[in-house]
């Protein structure tokens, strides 16, 4: 379904494929709001699942099509993405956003889908102690989403500025430099966007608790696994997640996404965007591409 873009967020992992990440060639963007042009919601405001599988495979035909061996990425593997006028993606990728949701805090909804997804994953109780490690967008909307279950947690990051924001959105922070890891955490998300990322998260994490890895770098991990091994934890990698728990989460206005907005560009200013992006102490940037 050919797709007319109004806004797309750049997100770590497009910064990450500026230095190699996936090997990726082509339109970079994955976090959109568009009109549909065609098919069953042509006129409306819709997201997009980046995942574009074969729907044939026998992973697929098990329902875990966001793992089909032939899939494509929205600009990430084999398909450019969204930081462009139009895309095109299948129609049984796409989501309706309601009214009650802007078009600004429509495009959190795939970094958002991704943070629901650990709660998929992992079962996390009223009361467990969880610690998110970094203090980038998708620790902090992880942090929400998690305290939203109830649980204990704690965002362990490197800047003073961005614990500040969280704190203002209910997010209880320290510096990681301030804290002494303390192997006591039911559950540890690692969401530094670095290869020591994982290490640390291994300190925090207690005796047969579990490890979520939100981490994608371009760099290799070197590191020794024993403590993995003695101390039973369950190391878990986590990716894509569910678009309609994310789009409640919106229509409730359970998350104030729009307070991490930072700068907007317009598409011809992406240079200039993807440079705000990567100044310290941004959450998010924008491209707004049409109205
Ligand atoms: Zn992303
Ligand atoms: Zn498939």
């Amino acid at each position: 379904m050919p797709i007319r873009i109004l806004q797309a967020g750049i997100c770590e992992t497009d910064l990450q494929i500026l230095r190699g990440y996936m090997g990726f060639v082509g339109i970079p963007g994955h976090e959109f709001v568009g009109i549909a042009e065609a098919g069953r919601y042509a006129g409306q405001r819709v997201v997009g699942e980046i995942n574009c599988s074969c729907g044939r495979c026998t992973t697929c035909r098990a329902g875990r099509r966001t793992h089909c061996p032939d899939r494509t990425v929205l600009g990430i593997l084999g398909r450019d993405g969204a930081f462009a006028e139009r895309i095109v993606l299948p129609e049984v990728n796409l989501h309706r956003i309601p009214e009650t949701v802007s078009t600004e805090a429509a495009v959190f909804v795939e970094p958002l889908a991704a943070a629901c997804r650990i709660v998929e994953q992992v079962h996390v109780r009223r009361g467990d102690r969880v610690v998110v490690l970094g203090d980038g967008r998708l620790g902090l909307i992880s942090a929400l989403v998690l305290a939203r279950e109830g649980a204990d947690v704690r965002l362990v990051g490197k800047h003073e500025s961005k614990l500040a924001r969280a704190a203002g959105l209910g997010v209880s922070g320290v510096l990681a430099a301030d804290v002494r890891p303390d192997h006591r955490a039911d559950l540890v998300v690692d969401c530094t966007g670095s290869p020591s990322g994982l290490a640390a998260a291994l300190e925090w994490v207690r005796p047969l608790g579990t490890v979520v890895l939100k981490t994608t770098v371009a760099a290799g991990h070197s590191l020794s696994l024993a403590p993995v091994v003695i101390d039973e934890v369950r190391v878990l990698g986590s990716r894509c997640g569910p678009f309609p728990a994310a789009i409640a989460l919106l229509s409730e206005r359970a998350i104030d996404v729009e307070a991490l907005v930072d700068a907007r560009f317009p598409l011809a200013d992406g240079v200039a965007a993807f440079a705000r992006a990567q100044t310290a102490g941004t959450f998010k940037v924008l491209l707004k591409i049409a109205d």
